[in-house]
């Protein structure tokens, strides 16, 4: 069978949640024992968002080759149960600057390069390089931003192209808009869609299938006049209505029948479709036996997308231990020595997020000090595994002024510290310690306890590391080094002993945590807290007493 291919738009306003519907899709396609992977496609000039600032963009989220890519990624692996790699994200800047490279190497032949055919044949190389990898029956192509931006319109013209490239019964175009609810009129309007429907139509793409983004129940009658109004069956104005959680968007798309209506339109060979798993975790989120409370300490919390698949990740380990997480989200930088009590005594776990530069770093030290000492469970996550070694190094060792020279170039003791290998390095993007990694892990660890295994392998992206020339002072000093990278002898798991559970690392589990693959470290974090929890109300009820 050819490999498929469903191009996916956003239409009306951005933030509708064209990814959440395409991992939706991809995760009903998959349980019909179809090969699918999401390939997203970024409208900006940056080669990709590695450099960009949380705020602007999100979770920076890497994949297993190192690529540095949108966080939509993340939800396509979580949903899908699959790797993503480097070829999952093109951007407009990637595209140019290959384009760019091709021209200066003369690929071109004297020809002049432009918009069309250049770059959207390059764009359409990188789609149909995904599909005729074998590996796949369905492509998913989400073509990030909203249709009639300036930006976007390569995209759509390589799409439009693409249908004719590679056979029109290969290609399916689902268009996602927003039926508003007007208060004042009292009625759901179809306006929008009509319109962005049709400026689609102008692109030269007639979407297939329309999903319609609402806060409200579509009647037959909304259903009806969308669909006379923009060209497509009644059965293929899908709604797509608010959820309370994401992973509840699969089942509502299968009411609604989007993986029938993709099936047949495509011919594709679908088997019944297999979501006991994923009802069961669906069940487990709605209907929680239990709900507890866990900080997490960075510097953007104002902006939760920062952290996406440290919230995902709890909420999967969540599930495993029937427990709800509840997470206080804490402004590392307003914390200080008068109130980081009040902040953090009566949660039953701290967790301390990546990050770069000093911004807040020292309100992160005393969160780490604080679960350390009053034998919180505490979880550091690359940046948060640093600042837990730097207030091992000054508080346990009495090291006062141990630091890590990202903040201070001049810490007498750089207990955290560059490589030799980053040290000349001077351009920003991808140059990082990046992708999958083995690591060996302890016995008699938290970490061993958790993952049951000698050999694993997680995701970096990060420049410094424990300094190895001072890493012996700590193990003197009682800090377990648990898990080294064997290849190059880099410490990437450090725990404290004598504590309910104290871990830090240096890659990134979080990334790697999915519904039906939960991350062995958070299900154990969760689990270490709901015993902390137990433990802390029993002391409080002993003192009242
Ligand atoms: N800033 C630190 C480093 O570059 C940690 C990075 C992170 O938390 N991802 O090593």
């Amino acid at each position: 069978m050819a490999t498929k291919y469903i191009i996916v738009t956003g239409g009306v306003t951005s933030s509708l949640g064209k990814g959440i519907i395409c991992a939706s899709l991809g995760r009903l396609l998959v349980a019909r024992g179809l090969r699918v992977t999401i390939q997203k496609l970024d409208p900006y000039i940056n080669v990709d968002p590695g450099t960009m600032n949380p705020y602007e963009h999100g979770e920076v989220y890497v994949t297993d080759d190192g690529a540095e890519t949108d966080l939509d990624l993340g939800h396509y692996e979580r949903f899908l149960d699959i790797k993503t790699s480097q070829e999952n994200n093109v951007t407009t800047g990637r595209i140019y600057y290959d384009v760019i490279m091709k021209e200066r190497r003369g690929a071109f032949l004297g020809k002049t390069v432009q918009v069309i055919p250049h770059i959207t044949d390059e764009i359409k190389s990188h789609v149909i390089k995904l599909g005729s990898s074998e590996d796949y029956d369905v492509v998913l192509v989400e073509v990030g931003g909203t249709v009639g931006d300036i930006e976007s319109l390569p995209y759509i013209e390589a799409m439009r192209q693409l249908k004719y490239e590679v056979g029109r019964e290969n290609t399916l175009s689902i268009h996602l808009t927003l039926v508003p609810y007007l208060a004042a009129a009292g009625e759901l309007k179809t306006k929008p869609t009509q319109h962005s429907v049709k400026t689609l139509s102008e692109s030269g793409l007639t979407p297939d299938i329309l999903v319609c983004r609402s806060e409200y129940e579509l009647d037959g009658t909304i259903r009806r006049k969308i669909a006379q109004f923009c060209n497509v069956a009644v059965e293929d104005v899908i709604a797509s209505l608010d959820a309370d959680s994401i992973y509840e968007v699969p089942l509502l798309m299968q009411k609604e029948g989007l993986d029938l209506r993709v099936i047949d339109k495509l011919g594709l060979p679908a088997k019944n479709a297999d979501l006991k798993r994923w009802k069961e975790f669906v069940e487990k989120i709605k209907f929680p036996k239990k709900e507890l409370e866990i900080a997490l300490v960075g510097k953007y919390v104002e902006h939760h997308d920062a952290y996406k698949s440290i919230v995902e990740a709890l909420i999967h380990g969540g599930a495993v231990n029937d427990t709800k997480v509840n997470i206080r989200w804490v402004q590392s930088e307003e914390l200080n020595e008068q109130n980081v009590k009040n902040e953090l005594a009566d949660v039953s776990g701290v967790l301390v997020a990546p990050g770069f530069g000093d911004r807040g770093v020292e309100g992160k030290f005393l969160a780490v000090k604080y679960a350390r000492e009053n034998k919180i469970p505490f979880f550091g996550i690359c940046l948060g595994m640093q600042c837990a070694v730097i207030e091992f190094a000054r508080n346990v060792m009495g090291v006062e002024n141990a630091n890590s020279t990202e903040f201070d170039e001049d810490t007498p003791y750089p207990i955290i510290d560059l490589m030799p290998d980053q040290r000349d390095i001077e351009d920003k993007g991808g140059t990082m310690r990046l992708g999958k990694y083995e690591c060996k892990i302890e016995k008699d660890s938290f970490a061993m306890d958790a993952y049951k295994e000698e050999l694993i392998e997680e995701r970096h992206r990060h420049r410094f590391e424990v300094n190895n020339e001072l890493r012996s002072d700590l193990v003197e000093s009682g800090m377990v080094l648990s898990g080294i990278n064997p290849e190059r002898d880099l410490v990437e798991i450090a725990e404290v002993k004598d504590h309910p559970w104290f871990v830090g690392v240096q890659f990134h589990p979080e990334l790697r945590s999915t519904v039906y693959d939960p991350h062995p470290l958070f299900v154990s974090f969760v689990k270490a807290s709901q015993d902390h929890s137990v433990s802390h109300i029993e002391t409080e009820e002993q003192v009242a007493e």
